[in-house]
């Protein structure tokens, strides 16, 4: 579903559940990783970008601290109250919105309530975060009608906590970040210690093409903890021979080399993905800085074959799609995105051959798997804000919208790169 279609729908759905004033439109982006994979909780680099698939919110202010939600996916409502928040196990999307609240309530106990429509067209529990963009879409709503003026990082920092403490999930601030700070044609380089970032445009000439191996992650709990307690024994080894080593940020490849023998093979291997991850971050920044794309997906490659191989977090359809992906045409580079263990890939692709590249990858899928994988080609785009109101009438011819094709369902062709 197309941006002016998703526009045309929150406003419809608004006017349809909530009588009085027109709201106003709020909308948070999706996000793919380009490269820096299980960096972020060892505070290295990451370079995601956001995407031209959104969660809106057509909002209103109200006077009094309620608030009151209807869900255009979920076909449900839910209604709080600001001074006494808590979670709701039967109406699980609406804890996102109660999470931002609550953390936004304790900044600012003067944030007033509102009326609002919640809609969306990032895929849902695919990897491209649509929970961080419901998190960032609520917190400039909330934001912008109670004139709060919080920074966006600020408001990012704030999401991640709604969905650490209030819907329990453990996430780096990546995915926030991106949302909230995305910026249109740019990737983000993001330092996840010091949360300083940059911009780092897309050369012209390509396109970011996400493909959905449609299997959803199953042990990526009890598989992401036992990583996370892997780097933290190699940084406890590494820290008694190398000063000022508080994270695997801290250590080099030629480090690894020198004082890493006495680590369990296994926590080896794990430290070795996560070190010459970051380097290849830094590379692949560099590599577009000079707009060598071919580099840029040499080091995609080489991303894959060490979460494949050293950490260990890829699975049986990642692997095809990436080798699918590196015979297609227009291929520069292919990885796995997201914790693993099923999810995502995201592929770096010479713009004039996306749709190609999306309908050969997406046939030798099928031939092989038996399902069609869904594939997005996607369009770096801006991170949150408010959005112009549209006509309504708009809603009913969206100017951008148009047929899938083929064993692609959602591929949307693009003749002209982001600018
Ligand atoms: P993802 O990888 O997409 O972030 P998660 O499981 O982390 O997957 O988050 C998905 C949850 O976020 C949904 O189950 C729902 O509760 C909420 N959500 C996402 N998009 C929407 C939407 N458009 N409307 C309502 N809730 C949404
Ligand atoms: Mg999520």
């Amino acid at each position: 579903m197309e941006t002016n279609r998703l526009r045309g729908d929150v406003e419809a759905a608004f006017a349809q559940h909530f009588s009085g004033g027109p709201p106003r439109l709020f909308q948070a982006p999706g996000r793919v990783n380009l490269i820096g994979e299980h960096t972020d909780y060892n505070d290295g680099f990451v370079l995601p970008v956001a995407i031209d698939r959104q969660v809106m919110l057509a909002a209103r202010l109200r006077s009094d601290q309620e608030v009151r939600l209807w869900s255009a996916h979920f076909q449900e409502g839910s209604a709080f109250s600001l001074t006494c928040i808590e979670p709701d196990s039967r109406v699980a999307w609406s804890n996102y919105v109660r999470g931002v609240g609550s953390m936004l309530m304790k900044l600012s106990p003067e944030l007033r309530g509102m009326d609002a429509v919640v809609a969306g067209n990032v895929p849902i529990g695919s990897g491209l975060s649509s929970s961080a963009a419901l998190e960032v879409a609520t917190a400039v709503a909330f934001d912008a009608l109670s004139s709060l003026r919080v920074s966006r990082r600020d408001l990012a920092l704030l999401c991640q906590r709604a969905e650490n403490e209030f819907v329990g999930i453990k996430c780096g601030i990546m995915d926030q970040f991106i949302a909230a700070l995305g910026q249109r044609g740019s990737a983000l380089l993001i330092d996840c210690r010091s949360l300083e970032y940059e911009p780092v445009p897309l050369p012209a000439n390509v396109a970011v093409v996400v493909c959905d191996t449609m299997k959803r992650r199953g042990l990526v709990d009890s598989e992401y903890n036992a990583r996370r307690g892997e780097c933290e024994e190699g940084v406890q080894f590494l820290r008694k021979r190398l000063a000022g080593v508080r994270a695997l940020r801290d250590v080099t490849s030629g480090d690894l080399a020198s004082y890493g023998a006495g680590l369990r093979p296994v926590v080896r291997k794990r430290c070795a993905h996560v070190v010459h991850e970051n380097e290849r971050v830094l590379l692949a920044v560099a590599a577009l800085r000079a707009a060598d794309v071919a580099e840029f997906g040499q080091l995609m490659y080489r991303s894959h074959a060490s979460l494949r191989d050293d950490y260990e977090v890829s699975c049986p359809e990642l692997d095809l799609l990436v080798d699918l992906a590196s015979r297609a045409p227009g291929c520069l580079g292919a990885r796995m995105t997201g914790a693993g263990f099923g999810g995502c890939t995201v592929n770096l692709v010479r713009a004039e051959m996306a749709v190609q590249f999306a309908q050969q990858v997406a046939s030798g899928y099928h031939e092989r798997v038996g399902i069609t994988p869904e594939v997005y080609v996607c369009r770096a785009s801006e991170g949150a804000g408010e959005m112009a109101v549209a006509a309504m009438a708009q809603a009913a011819h969206p100017s951008d919208s148009r047929p899938c094709r083929g064993a692609c369902r959602s591929v949307k062709p693009r003749s002209r790169p982001p600018s």
